[in-house]
């Protein structure tokens, strides 16, 4: 990881995700939009980097779709009344992978969401950038590009519960330290990868990393 986070793998705490955060998303899958944060974690064993090298993925329990997301790095304890600006040191964007043919499984039978989402090489980072301010995020958008096609552009403004609601809600309900980061969602466009191909994911037009997809079978 980049030294502007100040955050190593070994400093990872606790991995905070939120599903079904974008509307449009929500409704490709056939979900509810949510009434509160639908909040789920992943272990740190499942962190990658993108540095365009391989990404191992399962290829034996049917799809692999990928999620791009604005991932945040806390760098100051919750308390309560604390600004999402105050909590937060740096921010990338990164891929929340998804077995999808599990995790539809999984749903139709109540069952927790970790063999569909916390497999190795499920939350792909790209490189850390120091955080800006919500201000700065809001105007600007992340997107993926698979084989030099965008697939995905995303803004926070277009969030069901935005990065205050998140963090107040996993904060109060989970806690949240340094070394946690938070997922905050997907917007439409997820799909199943292809063995050998390339993502790359940018901030405001630029490259934050890239990878080559490895479908193992
Ligand atoms: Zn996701």
């Amino acid at each position: 990881m980049s030294e502007t986070a100040g955050l190593g793998t070994e400093d990872l705490r606790n991995i905070y995700c939120v599903g079904r955060n974008y509307r449009l998303h929500a409704a490709e899958l056939g979900n509810e939009v949510p009434t509160s944060p639908m909040i789920f974690t992943k272990p740190t064993h499942s962190v990658a980097a993108m540095t365009g090298g391989e990404l191992r993925l399962p290829g034996s329990q049917g799809s692999v779709h990928y999620e791009s997301e604005l991932v945040f790095a806390i760098g100051t304890p919750y308390e309560p009344g604390i600004r999402f600006d105050e909590l937060v040191s740096a921010f990338t964007v990164g891929l929340d992978l998804t077995l999808r043919d599990v995790q539809d499984k999984l749903k139709a039978k109540g069952h927790p969401w970790l063999a569909a989402k916390g497999f190795r090489n499920s939350a792909v980072l790209g490189r850390w950038l120091a955080y800006p301010g919500a201000a700065e995020i809001e105007s600007r958008e992340f997107s993926l590009s698979i084989n030099d096609r965008e697939v995905q552009r995303g803004n926070v403004r277009d969030m069901v519960f935005d990065l205050q609601t998140l963090a107040d809600f996993v904060g109060s309900y989970y806690g949240l330290g340094r070394g946690d980061l938070l997922f905050t969602g997907t917007p439409a466009g997820v799909g199943a990868l292809a063995d050998g191909d390339h993502l790359d994911a940018r901030w405001n037009g630029e490259s934050l990393g890239s990878v080559v997809a490895r479908i193992d079978h």
